[in-house]
């Protein structure tokens, strides 16, 4: 095949991608364009096929089907170090008898770039570990050996960088620091990221443009915001944090609004935050937008009564678990304020403005029920 150019630019573009091991299809025709320059997350949960994009867009899985591009170039059959592709492992693979400038230089070297030293030192200053320069990598920490990593993985400045769970083995609190650390870096790079994780916190944090997947295919590509408030699926629903899913049927409409009968409850919401106007839905809403009140300070919006089966204090906040009339529970986080927990065994009702719900076409959802 031609000559792949060092650096083609453009978007990662994956069209009608397929892998299957014998009779199982790890990845069901996957069509996809990643924008250069993007923070871009595949986010599912394990065994879904994420991995397995990603090492086809390495070049270390060959694909069944379909085809790889970057930019106009077709990389589907070229050789892993002929793409200009970098990944970043949870193991970070540096060689322990060279110091940290010689790991990050290694790749440079082996292209016979000029300027060698000062190319890694640049990526070191990057990742912020320049004044670690001649140590080996044995006397470095965890998160220093990943920012090493790091730094050798961009310092060539390849089109797309992919990421495999690369803060997989890291504590948590070290976990969010590299999170945030991660996203600078790739602004200040501006080269195309690609994070496969399953920790929808992490994905959230941060990436542009998420898609959520499952058994092989994408249920839904979008903003942060817009997956979280506006989950199509069940799936994607449960999967970014905690949902609320309350079985209804779509019984009227009133003015901008849809109205939705649980159980005999009349639940509203605007029309453009329901995937149908007809027929039986999941009626949804976060545990964080839902109010504890009693008569006094009840305000317009949505209603329903319960009982408290379980507090629990996590500092922040309180979660409650309010079981219903028809026996289902649901989740309520409440912000703490400083006044005592509800205890269990009260009777409480429940509030929420129409903005805060999301409706479901139960019909269509292939994880309902
Ligand atoms: P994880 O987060 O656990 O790594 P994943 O979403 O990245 O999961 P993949 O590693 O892409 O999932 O695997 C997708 C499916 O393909 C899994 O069911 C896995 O068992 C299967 N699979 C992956 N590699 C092979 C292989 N070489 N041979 C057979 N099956 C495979």
């Amino acid at each position: 095949m031609a000559q792949i150019k060092d650096d083609p630019g453009g978007d990662l573009t994956l069209h009608s991608l397929t892998k299957t091991f014998g009779d199982f299809v790890a990845v069901d025709d996957l069509d996809l364009t990643i924008p250069q320059g993007s923070f871009f997350a595949l986010l599912g949960p394990s065994g879904c096929g994420k991995t397995t994009t990603l090492r086809m867009v390495a070049g270390l899985e060959r694909p069944t089907a379909g085809t790889i591009k970057i930019g106009d170039q077709d990389v589907t059959e070229a050789r892993p170090y002929q793409r200009p592709v970098n990944t970043v492992f949870q193991s970070y693979a540096l060689f322990p008898h060279l110091n940290i400038v010689e790991n990050v230089e290694f790749g440079l070297r082996r292209r016979n770039k000029k300027n060698t030293r000062a190319t890694a030192m640049e990526a070191l200053e990057l990742v912020q570990l320049a004044h670690l320069a001649l140590r080996k990598p044995g006397q470095l920490s965890g998160g220093q050996q990943q920012r090493i990593a790091l730094a050798r993985a961009i310092v060539n400045r390849p089109s797309v960088l992919l990421l495999d769970e690369p803060l997989g083995a890291l504590d948590l609190k070290l976990r969010r620091q590299m999170q945030i650390e991660l996203k600078r870096i790739q602004l200040e790079v501006g080269l195309t990221f690609v994070h496969v994780t399953h920790d929808q916190e992490e994905a959230m944090t941060m990436a542009d443009t998420i898609a959520v997947m499952n058994a092989g295919v994408i249920e839904q590509l979008g903003d942060p915001a817009t997956l979280y408030e506006r989950p199509s699926t069940t799936f994607v629903a449960n999967f970014l944090g905690q949902s609320n899913l309350l079985p209804g049927k779509v019984s009227g409409s009133d003015g901008e609004n849809l109205v939705i009968d649980v159980q005999g409850a009349q639940l509203a919401l605007p029309k453009d935050r329901s995937a149908t106007t007809t027929g039986d839905v999941w009626f949804g809403v976060r545990p964080e937008k839902l109010v504890i009140c009693d008569d006094s300070t009840a305000v317009a919006g949505n209603r329903i009564s319960g009982t408290v089966t379980d507090a629990s204090f996590t500092g922040v906040s309180t979660q409650y678990l309010v079981k219903l009339g028809w026996g289902q529970e649901i989740t309520v986080v409440q912000q703490n304020d400083g006044t005592p927990p509800l205890r269990p065994g009260g009777e409480v009702t429940v509030q929420w403005a129409p903005q805060h719900g999301f409706a479901l076409d139960a019909a269509q959802d292939a994880h309902a029920g």
